[in-house]
């Protein structure tokens, strides 16, 4: 159960991204940090990242496509803490978007 804010934008990109995965449509990198309140994805390699957060920090919100490199960092646009940072170099294919 989502506690926070209503207006929950990492949930509801994710919601946009399971309705593409239902469709069969291939996602080429799926980013589920949830628990950070972010989550990101783009369908193609060479697309822009499209992100939402909502910073733990400041509650700034944020929705949107980043043009990001990797390894991918994600800094909140206001007060400019590290939401999101790639341990490692992702996996290729679709992972699964059940957990968080
Ligand atoms: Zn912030």
């Amino acid at each position: 159960m989502p506690e926070k804010s209503s207006k929950n934008v990492a949930q509801n990109l994710k919601a946009e991204a399971e309705a593409l995965f239902n469709k069969g449509i291939k996602i080429s990198s799926v980013f589920n940090k949830l628990s950070v309140g972010l989550f990101m994805f783009k369908k193609n390699p060479d697309d822009k990242m499209k992100v939402a957060y909502t910073c733990q920090k400041c509650n700034h919100i944020f929705s949107g496509e980043l043009d990001l490199e990797m390894p991918y960092t994600v800094k909140c646009e206001k007060c400019e803490v590290l939401i999101f940072k790639q341990e490692k170099t992702p996996k290729k294919g679709i992972k699964k978007l059940a957990k968080s």
